[in-house]
């Protein structure tokens, strides 16, 4: 079987350290890649799908690809709700300052998760962070809390490359990594047992159990004073 990855960015994955472990997944599953590609109409009958490409040059072109099988994922958006909303920036996002998640123009506002317009991973691993810190912050406003909760940006993708395997990349803002367990025991640039077993064992316990009914004492954040 032939199998192509478009994607409409220029890169395989925003933080750097992880691209070599999914580069040799991309070889070895003999993968063409294909950047710069966006998907503007698919004929089903025919199998085919038709994305604008653009050029080294800025100007763009009309590339069609056949499938037999075809996995799309739309652009990421905030619900209508809050685009049309004066809650929004330009994006569509919720306007917030990236630490305290504050709204930019409305003090009694904050906003987390994937309608926040922090430049994190919009991953559940983010909101598990935030909600604390969104927490701690609405208190304190109200004077039941003192100092401010600051989001370093941390996000998780578990990235799974073969059955039994994971890269689990773990990065705040700008793309540093930040594992939360010692590299020796799992080294999120390499694929690994051990974060496969993480995921299929350990993260379903810590999200019914601790994260959704607010007992992750392991989420708290730091408080600046
Ligand atoms: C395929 C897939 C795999 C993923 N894997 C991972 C992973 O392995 N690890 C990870 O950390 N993250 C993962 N994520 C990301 C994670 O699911 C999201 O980041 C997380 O769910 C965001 O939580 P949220 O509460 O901000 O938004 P959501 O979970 O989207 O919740 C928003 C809620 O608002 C509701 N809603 C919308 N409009 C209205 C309205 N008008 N009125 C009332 N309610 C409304 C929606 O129905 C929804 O229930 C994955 C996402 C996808 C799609």
């Amino acid at each position: 079987m032939n199998v192509s990855f478009f994607n409409a960015g220029a890169v395989l994955f925003g933080v750097p350290d992880y691209v070599p472990a999914l580069m040799s997944y991309v070889e070895a599953y003999g993968i063409a890649l294909g950047f710069q590609h966006r998907l503007v109409a698919i004929d089903g009958s025919r199998k085919l799908a038709r994305f604008q490409r653009i050029l080294p040059d800025g100007t763009t072109t009309t590339v069609e690809h056949g499938f037999d099988m075809i996995h799309v994922v739309p652009p990421q958006t905030a619900p209508d709700f809050i685009k049309c909303s004066p809650l929004a920036d330009s994006a569509g996002w919720v306007d917030v300052h990236a630490g305290t998640l504050r709204h930019t123009a409305f003090d009694n506002i904050w906003a987390l998760g994937d309608a926040a317009n922090t430049s994190n991973a919009k991953t559940a691993a983010a909101a598990r962070k935030q909600a604390p810190i969104v927490a701690h912050n609405v208190l304190a406003s109200l004077g039941l809390e003192h100092g401010t909760a600051c989001y370093d940006g941390y996000g998780s993708c578990p990235l799974t490359v073969e059955r039994g395997k994971i890269v689990l990349a773990e990065f705040l803002y700008g793309g540093k990594v930040s594992p939360t367990l010692p590299t020796w025991l799992i080294n999120g640039t390499r694929p690994s047992r051990a974060a496969w077993m993480l995921k299929a064992n350990v993260l379903p316990a810590l999200y019914w159990e601790a994260m959704l009914k607010g007992r992750e004492w392991l989420a708290r954040p730091a408080i600046s004073r």
